[in-house]
């Protein structure tokens, strides 16, 4: 019998209808003998609108706060007609819905009248989003004629630090989650989980980071060990490149975790990067499929590494290149660490380092909105002789992903060959110590057209 973990987020948990479809799509892996763990997010751009909600109630703006309740109220009250038929479930759901949207509504509140938001109270207060859209999920199941019941991340065994904002869980987790979910799943329940959410042993709720519903479904499949997990979207799985930028992009396969993790790193919002970490380690796939087209197979991330070269492109834009030099050759190296160093003590993001072989200029890619404390801490760090920089801003970065260019020759001479082609100038390139990628930096107005050369170049824009 096989066994999975699915979860639903973003447009698969957009209102009523999409809620009573995922139901549906569960339904159906039950109808056919399978054993399922739903794992729901909040409904899509409901935990954007809480943070929102707790930045009005810091600055004291009651009135907002309650007009952001009475929108919540309505958005999920809708939700529920659309998502159950049968009426009494319906109301008896949306009671119980009624009663969570009023303890947040006294959170926030309270929260107006001390204007003070600690990190707890935010993780309290976001775990509402989940707590709201899940229920309503589990009410489509039982109205759609599946044994269902209802769990919170902690009533499903989840147990964390107290890290709020992006806890870790602890040990103890995957014996817990088995305990609490293995016998709903003898005796051919569905366990209805939020996402995102958890609790530290004392039973203090916590978030897993943005994105972290991700993270609950891996860590359920790793301590059930289940055939496989799925992440529901609306695309037909993981893409070549962002569809919307280069319109040809294909749906990928298939992925290492690696690889997966490297996109994550630059920016794709594919999947929570610490997500594929219970997967991999359990060796358990993950599927990435469309919600709409459940027949396709998706993409899928597996231990295995192929041997195509590239496999996806991703872009940052809005970035900036801050260029060092006039570096003694003898001092380079120490002035260098100490630059990348004290970048990582401000917190700024580093995309991208190259290094000349002289060692007397390096080069580093970051966030635009990271340049102008870089600039600042390196004036008031370095002496005036020390160093000399240089910065430009409207900077793209492009990263070249796959496995497969390991140590492979030619691939960047490919990237150059294709960017050259199209009289793009290339301001930056370096290959990650893990060989999984190579990234370049260009002018921001080239960076779509050099990201469409080179998924050219490397086929990607070829159905396999
Ligand atoms: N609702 C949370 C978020 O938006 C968790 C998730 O969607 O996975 O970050
Ligand atoms: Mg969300």
């Amino acid at each position: 019998m096989a066994s999975y973990v699915m979860k639903f987020g973003g447009s698969c948990v957009k209102d009523g209808s999409s809620v009573r479809r995922s139901a549906e799509i569960v339904r159906d892996y039950v109808e056919r003998g399978c054993r399922v763990v739903a794992v729901v997010s909040a409904l899509s751009g409901v935990t954007d609108g809480i943070l929102e909600a707790l930045e009005s109630a810091e600055r004291g703006r009651e009135d907002y706060v309650h007009s952001f309740i009475e929108n919540l109220r309505a958005r999920h009250e809708n939700a529920c007609m659309e998502a159950m038929g049968k009426k009494d479930l319906r109301k008896s759901v949306w009671e119980m819905v009624e009663r969570e949207i009023e303890e947040f509504g006294k959170l926030l509140s309270i929260t107006a009248y001390l204007r003070e938001v600690t990190p707890r109270i935010r993780d309290y207060a976001l775990s509402f989003g989940e707590r709201l859209s899940t229920r309503i999920f589990w009410g489509s199941l039982v109205d759609q004629g599946v044994k269902a019941e209802y769990l919170t991340g902690w009533d499903a065994g989840i147990i964390t630090n107290d890290d709020f904002g992006s806890a870790k869980p602890l040990g103890i987790t995957y014996q817990e989650v088995r305990r609490k979910l293995g016998p709903l799943l003898e005796k051919g329940i569905v366990p209805v989980v939020t996402g995102f959410i958890a609790s530290t042993p004392d039973g203090v709720i916590t978030t897993l980071g943005r994105g972290g519903s991700d993270y609950t479904a891996t860590i359920i499949g790793a301590a059930l060990k289940v055939d496989e997990i799925i992440l529901w979207k609306d695309v037909d799985g993981i893409m070549t490149a962002d569809p919307k930028l280069v319109p040809e992009a294909k749906p990928i396969p298939r992925m290492s975790y690696d690889e997966v993790l490297e996109l994550a790193y630059f920016g794709a919002k594919v999947i929570h990067p610490g997500a594929l970490e219970p997967a991999s380690k359990e060796n358990i796939p993950i599927r990435v499929k469309n919600f709409y087209n459940p027949s396709i197979e998706g993409t899928l991330i597996t231990g295995m590494a192929e041997s195509d070269t590239v496999k996806a492109l991703t872009m940052i834009r809005d970035a900036a290149i801050i260029l060092a030099s006039g570096i003694g050759a003898s001092e380079a190296m120490n002035a260098n660490v100490k630059l990348l160093d004290l970048l990582a003590r401000i917190g700024a993001q580093v995309i991208m380092v190259s290094q000349a072989s002289s060692q007397a200029n390096i080069s580093i890619a970051l966030p635009r909105e990271d340049l102008k404390k870089a600039l600042k801490a390196i004036k008031s760090e370095f002496a005036q002789d020390e160093i000399k920089i240089d910065y430009e801003e409207g900077i793209c970065v492009i990263a070249v992903i796959g496995s497969g260019m390991r140590g492979k020759p030619g691939v960047a001479a490919k990237i150059f060959n294709a960017v050259a082609a199209e009289g793009i100038n290339i301001k930056m390139i370096a290959q990650g110590s893990s060989e999984l990628n190579i990234s370049f930096a260009v002018k921001e107005e080239d960076g779509v057209k050099a990201l469409r050369a080179v998924h050219k170049a490397f086929g990607l824009n070829v159905t396999r």
